[in-house]
């Protein structure tokens, strides 16, 4: 039966029995072997007679107790004869007793040897088997032996003895049960008190004593604040570990001076725990939440102090970090523009109300009231229903009202009910620029799309292959197909071999941001040649994402036209339609760089109207183009393709042959004067008299340039007026070798 193994046997059993236990015997046994060792050694004194057999009986006797004593010692589950030694010691003082003068004896009182020892050690039956003892040690001779040893007036002291045993013995075990009990209790509760000094590593057990001076240091602390006990004990607890500002303004806050005082006033207060910073023995701060009890002595005087702090700078920190947390919470929630943050909480109203926006003034005051008696006068019942729904947990539903002349918009959504309570958050958010903005959006969409499909030029969307997404009705109407959409833009092209819509496409999305322009000709809805300008931009992620191209189709038809006759004005005669004086000046000089290459070749022939001015005059100068045209037509269907027929001005014509001979060339002479003199023959007027001079050239090498090929054909012309008109005349080569040939 060890403390270990039945801790929570009672302690007045255990220790009843304890001296019987191993070990724990010896301090127990002392007593009983010094009280057998003096009765032994007075059994030597005078005026006992001692005589041999005594000694030896008592020695064997003593030595039988001391060994059945050390047995019970070994034996702990032998209880019984743990009880033969303290009750052995009866015949044994009555041995001695007997030995050392029987009545006469003055060892009687050793009988209280055994007596006191198991009032002491023993169980309340052990004390009354022993009073009976005493009573036997003391009656049994005056019985058994009488006579002189022991007369009859020995039963005073029987009486004595035994009364003795019986009232004073229990007294005393009942006085050392108690101090056991006391004892017991007060090593538990110190081994209890240590316990907790060595198990709380968590929180720091220090105790003081009334001057502030550390009387112990727990595991706890010593993790705490990184001191070792044997570094702390003794010294003040303040100077250790207390952070000085925090205990100066602790000190101002109680009243006392700043130092051991502050801790004695708040454990005399019994504050509750409070933050301190401690510092450990690195230097670094620890926030702690700390109280400080006053420990009391039996007197109830104080004896000391305990302090526990608990390190909660995790907690403190994140505390603080919370702290700030909500602090931007409410910073930002009180910045958010146009935006009013209510909380309403179904019974009391509202609770809470932040942000930046116009109903922030009205509501500021508003806690607790309904939020209806503040602005619902503006939105009558609907804020209240949608709040109803937010309060049942519904999804968070959106109205909009007017507020200050301001379109709100109101979404009331749940929030985790506290309990009983209900509550919603409110947001009212203006809106009324968000709208403008949309509204202004709105109608620039409107604006676009009205361009898109007013604009008097073709306007298509095409994705990045060149497919019409979109096309204007002006571009429909271009292109002679009402569902353009879905076709490939180049598929309108006049020639199926063109590949410039394409090339321009390529171009634009080539280059980011390049706008380019192509001119395209495409096939109109009759099948006629159209002739316009693509410019193309890219447009990037439009709508859908995807990349889009913005061409212009612009129809310049008109304005190709009005091109090719201006540049046809140019080179030809308006009134015939015959090349004038510069194309044939350029005609001619290009013969000539031919001929200078390649050897002369070639003729020209100049032709003057005869007597034409007549026709002007008589006729008129109508009747006088009617008769130039006529006679241009003639020339042109008598000249072949590669020949070059111009009026040079007025009634001068010029022909330019370039592959013909002298021969071919006056062929050709003659047949103009014959065919223009058939011309006019028709007429029974002044036209009839109007005939043609020719003057023709061959070309030869020593005609260097245009103009002497003109002038030598403008001489012959002159020749052939000369000779009477209605004529043709080629003078001679430049080298003599000829004659002038004129003829009709
Ligand atoms: P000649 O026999 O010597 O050639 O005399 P002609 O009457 O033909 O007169 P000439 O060649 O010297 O002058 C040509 C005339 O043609 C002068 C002018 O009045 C007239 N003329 C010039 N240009 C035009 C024109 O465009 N239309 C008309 N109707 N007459 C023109
Ligand atoms: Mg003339």
């Amino acid at each position: 039966m060890s403390p270990t193994a039945r801790p929570a046997e009672r302690p007045g059993r255990v220790r009843r029995w304890a001296w019987m236990r191993p070990g724990a015997d010896v301090p127990a046994s002392l007593p009983f072997l010094v009280v057998m060792t003096m009765g032994l050694l007075s059994l030597a004194l005078p005026p006992y007679q001692l005589q041999v057999w005594h000694l030896v009986a008592a020695a064997v006797l003593t030595a039988a107790l001391l060994g059945i004593r050390a047995v019970a010692v070994r034996r702990v589950e032998w209880r019984w004869v743990g009880l033969v030694a303290p009750f052995g010691v009866f015949p044994l003082e009555a041995l001695l007793r007997d030995a050392s003068g029987a009545a006469q004896s003055g060892l009687s009182p050793l009988v209280a040897v055994p007596v006191v020892w198991l009032a002491v050690f023993g169980r309340r039956r052990d004390l009354w088997a022993a009073s009976v003892f005493v009573a036997l040690v003391f009656v049994s001779p005056i019985l058994l032996v009488g006579g002189d040893r022991y007369p009859v007036g020995e039963w005073r002291r029987a009486l004595l003895w035994t009364g003795l045993s019986v009232v004073i013995a229990p007294l005393l075990q009942r006085v050392v049960h108690r101090l056991e009990v006391e004892t017991a209790r007060s090593r538990a509760i110190a081994a209890r008190l240590e316990g907790i000094f060595r198990g709380a590593t968590l929180s720091a057990l220090v105790t003081t004593d009334v001057d502030g001076r550390i009387t112990s240091f727990g595991v706890g602390a010593e993790a705490q604040l990184g001191f070792s006990a044997a570094q702390v004990v003794g010294r003040e607890l303040t100077d250790v570990c207390l952070e000085r500002g925090e205990l100066v303004a602790a000190a101002r806050e109680l009243g006392v001076e700043p130092g051991f005082a502050v801790l004695t006033r708040l454990a005399h207060q019994r504050a509750p725990s409070r933050e301190w910073t401690l510092v450990r023995a690195d230097g670094e701060p620890v926030f702690v939440r700390m109280a400080v009890t006053e420990l009391r002595d039996d007197r109830d005087q104080v004896s000391g102090y305990l302090c526990v702090s608990i390190d909660s700078t995790d907690s403190i920190r994140s505390q603080r970090e919370l702290t700030q947390a909500e602090e931007r919470w409410r910073v930002l929630m009180d910045h958010l523009p146009d935006t009013t943050v209510i909380m309403v909480e179904e019974r009391t109203g509202i609770t809470v109300v932040t942000g930046a926006g116009v109903l922030v003034r009205r509501l500021r005051d508003g806690a607790g009231r309904r939020l209806a008696e503040i602005v619902d006068r503006e939105t009558p019942g609907t804020l209240a229903r949608i709040l109803a729904h937010a309060f049942d947990g519904d999804e968070p539903a959106a109205v909009h009202a007017d507020v200050d002349g301001a379109e709100h918009e109101f979404t009331a959504s749940p929030l985790p009910s506290t309990g009983a309570r209900r509550q919603a958050l409110l947001m009212a958010r203006d809106v009324s620029r968000e709208r403008d903005r949309e509204r202004t959006l709105l109608a620039a969409k409107k604006r676009a799309e009205r361009l898109f499909d007013d604009a008097p030029q073709g306007i298509a969307l095409l994705d990045r292959h060149g497919v019409v997404v979109q096309a204007n009705p002006a571009l429909r109407a271009l292109l002679g197909d009402e569902v353009v959409a879905g076709r490939a833009l180049s598929s309108y092209s006049l020639r199926p071999d063109d590949d410039s819509v394409d090339r321009h496409l390529r171009r634009v999305q080539d280059v980011d941001g390049h706008r380019s322009e192509t001119q395209w000709t495409l096939r109109g809805p009759e099948g006629e040649e159209l002739h316009v300008v693509l410019i193309s931009t890219m447009l990037a992620g439009e709508g859908d994402g995807a990349d889009r191209i913005l061409t212009n189709v612009v129809d310049v038809s008109e304005r190709y036209r009005y091109e090719r006759q201006l540049a046809f004005l140019a080179e030809h005669d308006p009134l015939t339609g015959l090349a004038n004086r510069r194309r044939f000046d350029q005609e001619l000089r290009r013969h000539v760089e031919e001929c200078l290459r390649y050897g002369p070749r070639g003729a020209v022939l100049m032709l003057d109207l005869d007597h034409f001015k007549a026709v002007n005059d008589t006729l008129g100068h109508a009747t006088g183009d009617e008769l130039i045209v006529d006679v241009a037509r003639v020339l042109d269907q008598r000249m072949r393709s590669t020949d070059v027929v111009a009026r040079l001005g007025g009634d001068e014509f010029a022909i330019l042959l370039p592959h013909s001979d002298q021969k071919a060339a006056e062929l050709v002479a003659a047949s103009v004067v014959e065919r223009v003199f058939a011309l006019v023959r028709r007429h029974g007027d002044a036209r009839s008299g109007v005939t043609v001079s020719i003057g023709g050239v061959v070309v030869e090498a020593a005609h260097q340039n245009a103009s002497d090929l003109l002038s030598a054909a403008d001489s012959a012309m002159y020749v052939a007026k000369e000779s009477g008109r209605n004529r043709y005349c080629f003078l001679p080569p430049t080298d003599g070798a000829g004659t002038v040939i004129t003829g009709r």
